[in-house]
């Protein structure tokens, strides 16, 4: 997937849209999700120009991957998750329904989730 820098994350990235920032660091950045799926549904993105999961785990650096992994921790802990527990997504691509091309991570909890797709029982 070649990286757009149209994308909304991009535009959130360059200051020309608003985010509801939860937390960064010198490589990741953390906000709220516009349409929460759950009572905490944060978004995860690098500060790096990457497009998905795939772009990210094969071009970005050491200190990039590792930053961007410490802030999904500490952002799972300041939402005080760790405990009661919590599930981290992330779409690559059109079988996954991916509709921002920006890497990013779900990080979703403050309630049961359920299982690990809505259309589990399809496919039992
Ligand atoms: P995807 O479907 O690509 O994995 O997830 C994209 C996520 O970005 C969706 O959960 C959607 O609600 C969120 N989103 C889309 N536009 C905006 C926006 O302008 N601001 C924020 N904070 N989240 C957005």
């Amino acid at each position: 997937m070649v990286y757009d820098n149209t994308n909304i994350f991009a535009k959130i990235l360059a200051g020309e849209l608003p985010c509801n920032k939860v937390g960064e660091n010198s490589v990741a950045l953390a906000f709220h999700d516009i349409y929460p799926a759950a009572p905490v549904h944060l978004i995860i993105i690098p500060k790096g120009s990457y497009s998905s999961y795939d772009d990210f785990t094969a071009h970005a650096t050491d200190a990039e991957i590792i930053g961007f992994h410490q802030l999904v921790q500490q952002m799972a802990r300041l939402m005080k998750l760790q405990d009661e527990g919590y599930r981290l997504i992330t779409n690559h691509g059109k079988n996954a329904s991916q509709t921002v091309a920006h890497f990013h991570m779900h990080l979703l909890g403050g309630k049961n989730l359920g299982g690990l797709l809505q259309e589990d029982m399809h496919l039992r």
